[in-house]
C-alpha cells in the first residue's frame, strides 16, 4: 500500500470497509508520515467533536441579558436633550457593554441571582456620566466659539471706527475747503 491510496478521510468518517481499516492501520504501523497524519486528524476530529457537545458559554446567556434589552437604551434616545449626544451615549455603551464582556467567568454562575434594576441602575449612572462630560465639552467649546466671535465683533467694530474717522477727517476737510471757497465767493468777503 502506499500513501497515496491511503484515504485516511473515509477511516475517520467510519466509511471504510473492514479490508481497508486493516491496510490503512498496517500501513500507518510501517509510515511515520501517514501515521502522523492520522494522529493530527483524529485530534483535530475529537477536538470538534468535545466542541459540539459542550454546554453554550453562560457569558452569551449573561449579555443578552435583560439589562440588555432595548428598553432602558431607547429611553436614552427618546430624551431629548441627550439625542444630540448619540455618540457620546453609544460610546458609553459600548465601555459599559466592555466592561461587562471582560468580566472573569467566575462571576457568570451568579447571573441567575444578577438584580437587574441594580445593573440597570448602574449602567444609566454610567452613561449619564458620560452624557455629562459631554455636556460639558460642548459647552467649553460653546463659550470659546463665543468668545473668538466677541474678539472677532471686537475687531469689526474697531476696522469700522477707524475708516468713519477716517472719513469724517475727510470729510472735514472737504467741508472746510468748500467753506472756504463759499467765503471767497460771497460778495464782499473773503478779501
Ligand atoms: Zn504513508
Amino acid at each position: 500500500m502506499s500513501c497515496d491510496s491511503v484515504d485516511l478521510k473515509s477511516y475517520l468518517l467510519g466509511e471504510a470497509t473492514r479490508e481497508e481499516r486493516a491496510a490503512l492501520k498496517a500501513h500507518a504501523a510501517a509510515c511515520l508520515s501517514c501515521r502522523d497524519e492520522l494522529a493530527r486528524l483524529e485530534t483535530t476530529q475529537a477536538a470538534l467533536l468535545s466542541v459540539r457537545e459542550e454546554e453554550i458559554p453562560r457569558r452569551i446567556g449573561f449579555v443578552s441579558d435583560k439589562v440588555f434589552e432595548p428598553h432602558w437604551w431607547q429611553r436614552l434616545w427618546r430624551s431629548g436633550p441627550r439625542l444630540g449626544f448619540a455618540g457620546a451615549a453609544m460610546l458609553a455603551l459600548a465601555i459599559v457593554v466592555h466592561g461587562f464582556a471582560m468580566r472573569p467567568p467566575a462571576v457568570a454562575p451568579a447571573v441567575a441571582q444578577v438584580d437587574t434594576a441594580d445593573i440597570e441602575a448602574r449602567v444609566s449612572a454610567r452613561v449619564d456620566q458620560a452624557v455629562a462630560k459631554a455636556i460639558a465639552v460642548n459647552q467649553q467649546r460653546t463659550v470659546e466659539l463665543l468668545a473668538a466671535s466677541e474678539k472677532r465683533h471686537q475687531f469689526d467694530l474697531r476696522t469700522m471706527q477707524v475708516a468713519f474717522e477716517e472719513d469724517w477727517r475727510m470729510k472735514m476737510k472737504q467741508l472746510g475747503t468748500l467753506y472756504v471757497a463759499v467765503n471767497r465767493m460771497e460778495p464782499g468777503g473773503g478779501q
